[in-house]
């Protein structure tokens, strides 16, 4: 059975002590589901001492980007080797924080993607669009190309999960409504089966992300095609991550 997933992306926040005793807590309170997963993905400096706390835990341990190359001189860059060495299970790539301030291009990405599945990892593809894009009705436009793109020539598709954050929903407090997000995500699952196959795009799991919080998980998470939520700022209070895992879909 395919199972939701919860996400919770640390952003540059939480030092490696803040981590252990955030994570220490958040596993004490947590219930346990049969249909959902709990995936974490803090900084790297925390990724160890984390990957220590959650062993015994249903928890899964994510990084936020990775380099996409297995070793060499790149001075500063993390590789795949590292990451999963630690326990990573999910790497984010092509976030639009990584894309607007540092430039990533979708040709980086599409690199990136193929090597964290190569390593054995499971790629978490960000695709989304600007407000501008939005509002001159360019959204499924960007999303299709920013796919196909980002997608070239990948064939480890069982190990992708797509989120769908649209670029003026993210730490702006401005969510997408329900159907919005839901119109898009059908889209994707459209175009990833007409990219590879029906079965593959019914398995995929595509994620919502974009001012996702307590107050407005259960409405998104009752939509059919919203297989989880990649949450930014309020993964960082345990209250608020507890909820939102905890969603209710009636
Ligand atoms: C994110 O970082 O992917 C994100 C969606 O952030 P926020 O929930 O803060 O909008």
């Amino acid at each position: 059975m395919k199972k939701n997933l919860i996400a919770g992306n640390w952003k540059m926040y939480k030092t490696p002590s803040e981590s252990i005793s955030f994570v220490s807590s958040l596993i004490k309170n947590l219930k346990n589901y049969d249909d959902r997963d709990v995936l974490i993905c803090p900084p790297f400096t925390s990724l160890f001492p984390v990957s220590q706390i959650i062993k015994d835990s249903y928890v899964k341990l994510g990084a936020q980007n990775v380099y996409f190359e297995n070793e060499g001189a790149y001075t500063g860059e993390i590789s795949p080797l590292m990451l999963k060495d630690v326990g990573v299970e999910y790497v984010i790539c092509g976030h639009s924080e990584r894309r607007n301030i540092f430039k990533e291009t979708d040709e980086v990405i599409n690199k990136k993607v193929k090597k964290v599945a190569e390593i054995g990892m499971k790629p978490i593809l960000c695709v989304g669009e600007k407000l501008e894009e939005r509002e001159n009705g360019e959204t499924f436009e960007v999303v299709e190309n920013q796919i196909k793109k980002c997608l070239e020539g990948f064939k480890d598709i069982e190990k992708l999960v797509i989120a769908y954050e649209p670029v003026w929903a993210i730490g702006t407090g401005k969510t997408a409504l329900p159907e919005q997000a839901e119109e898009v995500h059908v889209f994707i699952r459209e175009l990833i089966s007409k990219l590879y196959n029906f079965e593959i795009a019914e398995n995929l799991i595509i994620l919502y992300g974009g001012s996702v919080k307590p107050e407005n998980i259960d409405s998104l998470m009752r939509e059919k095609n919203i297989d989880g939520v990649l949450v930014g700022g309020a993964c960082l209070k345990i209250e608020s991550f507890l909820r939102i895992i905890d969603y209710q879909k009636i």
